[in-house]
Formats: structure tokens, sequence, C-alpha cells
């Protein structure tokens, strides 16, 4: 265990390094990541990036303080695991422990990468470009409804651009939530004078315009894409470390793959949980900062803990907070507090009397105690948790 080698400079490889060293690693620490930047945070990107409220998003570490060996602008190629050597674009990298970290890319749409005015939003260069894009009265066509989508269009919006966006689906979030939860934000994008097509599908785009399948034409000085995100695990093909379907590493209950030596964390990753019974890849925050701290105390042993965690993620749209927290297929039926009328609402989703997820919106105090509860698989007294006056709380 003398060298450990972290791939992909994210939240994920960046919150990994730091654990390692909270947790008492004193041996070598190399982390190394394609971007030419320092680790950085990606939420605001979509946020107070585009509103140009912030330009840097750099994680506070100091990594010379931490001792950790910082190669940016520097991409992996291959895994070579009977060597132990990871092969990138600057020459071979040989380590003891790998942690694979590389997250995910953007989907584009197929048939306009390169053309002019088309941007996707993943990287702080994404962010930067397409910021310097958005100038008031700029007509923006913005393809997906999802949380992307969602957040785009609500900075859009706030710098004076007109946007419409384009949704596959007939609903927003349909990737996300059930259809009729993704339905209740169509008034969101209506209030913020959004303009939202759905059951839309994008058959071509040009310099200018978007052309939609039924042969409507949307002038668009911008194009956003915001259609999902793939794990970015290429470079481990052919190397031991199985993937998913989804080409997410198939990791196990203590994030090791099936690599000796190898682990993987964040988005680019695939678990099994105990919890709901499934196995799940999470696209989110909170997933990337608690599976960094099982690596690193599983890498230090003895064996951590199984990972099983409860996912949590944000989304701050048309000016809402909106948390989910759980799993919600794992339900039989789902309960509201509140109703869709009322400015702030929360639905719990219920196994018998034990809540699996919960969405808030505008309600941060339902999230912090309902995803307690599900962290317990503690039973509420439904006629109480529907009342959205008391706290919620267990039986
Ligand atoms: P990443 O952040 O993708 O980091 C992986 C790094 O590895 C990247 O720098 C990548 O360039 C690098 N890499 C990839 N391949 C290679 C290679 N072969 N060699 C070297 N380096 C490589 N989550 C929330 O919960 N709430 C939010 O509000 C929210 N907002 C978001 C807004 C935006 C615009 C985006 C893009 C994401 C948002 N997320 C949000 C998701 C969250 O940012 C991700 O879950 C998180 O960044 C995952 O961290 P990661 O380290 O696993 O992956």
């Amino acid at each position: 265990k003398d060298r450990i080698v972290i791939v992909g400079a994210g939240m994920a490889g960046a919150q990994t390094a730091a654990a390692l060293r909270q947790q008492g690693w004193t041996g070598r620490l190399t982390l190394l990541g394609d971007e030419p930047h320092p680790p950085y945070d990606r939420p605001p990107l979509s946020k107070d990036v585009l509103l140009g409220k912030a330009d840097s998003t750099a994680f506070d570490l100091d990594w010379a303080a931490l001792d950790v060996e910082l190669l940016t602008g520097r991409r992996a190629l291959r895994l070579d695991g009977a060597a132990r050597t990871v092969h990138t674009d600057a020459g071979p990298v040989g380590y003891d422990r790998l942690v694979a970290a590389t997250g995910a890319t953007a989907v584009p749409l197929p048939g306009t990468q390169g053309v002019p005015g088309v941007h996707l939003l993943r990287t702080a260069d994404d962010a930067l470009a397409l910021r310097t894009a958005l100038r008031p009265g700029v007509r923006v066509v913005i393809v997906g409804a999802g949380w992307i989508g969602a957040e785009t269009a609500t900075a859009a919006r706030q710098l004076g651009c007109a946007v419409t966006v384009v949704e596959a689906a007939d609903q927003p979030l349909a990737g996300a939530l059930p259809a009729d939860l993704g339905r209740l934000t169509r008034d969101w994008y209506a209030a913020a004078g959004v303009e939202l097509r759905t059951g839309a599908a994008v058959a071509s785009v040009e310099p200018g315009a978007v052309h939609l399948a039924d042969a409507t034409r949307l002038a668009a000085d911008v194009v956003v894409v915001g259609i999902g995100a793939r794990p970015a695990t290429g470079w481990l093909h052919g190397s031991g470390v199985d993937l998913d379907g989804g080409g997410a590493v198939l990791a196990d209950a203590r994030l090791r793959t099936t690599l000796p030596g190898v682990h993987a964390v964040g988005d680019c990753a695939s678990f099994p949980s105990a919890r709901f019974a499934t196995r799940l890849t999470v696209q989110h925050w909170d997933n990337a900062m608690l599976g960094a701290r099982t690596v690193a105390a599983d890498l230090l042993g003895p064996d951590a803990p199984p990972y099983d965690p409860v996912p949590y993620f944000w989304s701050e749209q048309f000016g809402r907070m909106v948390q989910y927290t759980g799993h919600h297929p794992s339900a039989d039926r789902l309960l509201w507090r509140g109703t869709p009328e009322d400015a702030s609402w929360t639905v719990l989703w219920l196994r018998g009397d034990v809540p699996v997820a919960l969405l808030a919106v505008d309600r941060p105090r339902d999230l912090v105690q309902g995803r307690r509860l599900i962290e317990r698989s503690t039973p509420v007294d439904p006629a109480a948790a529907a009342d959205p006056g008391t706290p919620l709380k267990s039986a």
C-alpha cells in the first residue's frame, strides 16, 4: 500500500484524497485529472456561475499542505491491473492501490457536436462559455427538461434571455420522478416565462435554429443540451474492472471493483444497496462525498462498514429549493404533506408505514427529518405525517 493513485480530480477524487489524509494515510498520494483546473465543485456551475455571481468554484483544500501530488491536464487512457499501472497521455503511472473517480460526461445530442452555438454543461469551462453567450434578448433553446435543463432555464431567464425548453417526454423530470409529480413543475416554467414544449423530439440543429420532428422550426441563438450524463469509464475497458450495461463500474458494498487493488466512487460507480435491495448509480454530489469516506476507510482497513447511504440531492429551480432523498421505486404508496397548490409541499413515499423516499419543495426541515426516518426505517403514523403543520416523526 505504498502509493495510492486517484484517477479523476472531481468531487469524489478530491474528497477521497482529503479523507485519506484525515483518516491518517501518510504514504504517497497522487490525484490526477484531465481538466486543466484544480478540483472544483460542479453544482454552482448551473446556478451562481451562470448568473455571474461566482467565477471559480475550486475546493477550499490546500493540496501542497495535504501533501497530495496533483497532476492536472493528465488523462488516463488505459489501466493495466497486472502491472498495477495506469497509462496516461503523459506516460505510465504506477500504483499500489487505485481509485477510479472519473465521474460522468454530458451526453451530446447526436449530430450536434461542433455545430456553432451548441453547448453542453458539465465543466467549469462549459459554464463560462455558456455564460458569455447568455446575453439579454438572446433566444435560447434548451434540450431536456431534467435537473440541468430546469436550472439552466432559470438562470437564462434571470439573465433576460428568451427561453424555450424542448422535452421528448410528456412532462419535465421524466427520468427522475413519477409523471404526476414531474407534471406539477410545468407551472413553474410558465410562471417564469419559459416556453415548455413536451412530447417534442429534436430532428436536427443548425446554426441559428432547432428543427423538431413535427417540422416546427425554433429560432435559437444558443442551444443547450441537457439530456443526461454517462459514466466516463472508457479508460477501464479491457482492464478487468467490470462495468454494468450503463457503463458504470460494478463496485461492491465497500466500493471495491472486480480488479484487485481498485476501488470506484462517485458518478462513475454503481453499488449494491442493501437498504433498497437494488443496485444504484447515483449521479449526485452527496454520493461523491459519502462514498469517498468509505473508500478511504476501506483503503486504510480493516474492512470499512458497507456503503449503504440514503441518496440525497437538491436542485434550485425557478426560485424553489427542490430536495429529494431515498429511492421511491421501492414504495407502495405516496402520501402528500400539503397540496400542490401550496407554495411549498412535500410528498412522502411509504412502504407499509415506513418512509422510503421524500420530495420536498421549499420544505428543508421535512428533508432533514424525513431522511433520518428513512435511514432508520422508522414507521410513521400516516395521518400525522400528512399534516404539514407538525414535524415529521416516528409513530
Ligand atoms: P465529476 O465531478 O464528473 O469528476 C470527475 C473528474 O474526472 C472530472 O474532472 C473529469 O474531467 C475527470 N476525468 C474523466 N475521465 C478522465 C480520464 N480518463 N482521465 C483523467 N480524468 C478524467 N448534484 C447535486 O446533488 N445537486 C446539484 O444541485 C447538482 N448540480 C449540478 C450542476 C451541474 C452543472 C453538474 C454538471 C452537476 C451537478 N450535480 C449536482 C452533480 C454533481 O456535481 C456530481 O454528482 C459530482 O460532481 C460527481 O463527482 P465525481 O467526482 O464523481 O465526478
